[in-house]
């Protein structure tokens, strides 16, 4: 049980989103080669969360991308005349 004093200068970083303090490391930050440190700011949770956010309001957009797409292509099949072949 020597948890503290085996890893005792290991870098924290309180998260800017969440306000937790968390040691700096895989498993609690994303890495980004683009920061300084080599991890993100926010910490891995709040990335999740944030991605999930994100793709939950991007649906109707992507949706309706995928309906355009659709009718796009049987509108070219149709024209070809190979629409009814494929
Ligand atoms: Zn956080």
């Amino acid at each position: 049980m020597h948890r503290f004093s085996d890893v005792p200068d290991r870098p924290t970083r309180q998260c800017p989103a969440c306000f937790r303090t968390l040691v700096v490391d895989e498993a609690n930050f994303h890495k980004d080669s683009l920061c300084a440190d080599g991890f993100t700011r926010k910490c891995a949770d709040c990335r999740n969360e944030a991605a999930r956010v994100a793709y939950r309001l991007e649906a109707p957009e992507r949706a309706r991308r995928i309906r355009e797409r659709r009718a796009e292509r049987r509108t070219y099949f149709e024209s070809t005349g190979r629409y009814e072949a494929a």
